[in-house]
C-alpha cells in the first residue's frame, strides 16, 4: 500500500504473524512438506524456522514469527489437521 502525504511517499509493507502452538502439534509433517522454507521437523514436532518462543496461555509453548511475504504459510495452516498453525494479518 502506498500513501502520498505532503509530497512524501510512504510505503507500507504487508505483515502477517505466523503462530505455532507447538504443544498441540502431532508431528504429521504436512507443514514441512508444503512450506519447507519456514517449517522443519524436529523429532516428533515441527518447528517454525526463525521463530521466537513465547509462553502460551495455559497450554504451553508457542512459536511466533512475523513475515512480509505469506508464501505458503496459509496453505500449511489450512493443511494442519489439529489445527495448531494460525496466521493473522497485522498490517496491510
Ligand atoms: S501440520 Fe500441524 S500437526 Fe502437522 S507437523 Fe505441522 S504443525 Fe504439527
Amino acid at each position: 500500500m502506498i500513501f502520498f502525504l505532503k509530497k512524501k511517499v510512504f510505503f507500507f509493507v504487508a505483515k502477517w504473524v505466523v503462530e505455532h502452538h507447538k504443544d498441540l502439534c502431532i508431528g504429521c509433517g504436512a507443514c514441512a512438506a508444503i512450506e519447507p522454507k519456514h517449517w522443519v521437523m524436529e523429532g516428533d514436532k515441527s518447528h517454525l524456522i526463525g521463530s521466537t518462543k513465547k509462553e502460551g496461555n495455559a497450554d504451553g509453548l508457542h512459536e511466533i514469527k512475523e513475515v512480509t511475504d505469506l508464501e505458503s504459510n496459509q496453505e500449511a495452516a489450512d493443511a494442519c489437521p489439529v489445527p495448531c498453525i494460525f496466521v493473522k494479518k497485522i498490517q496491510d
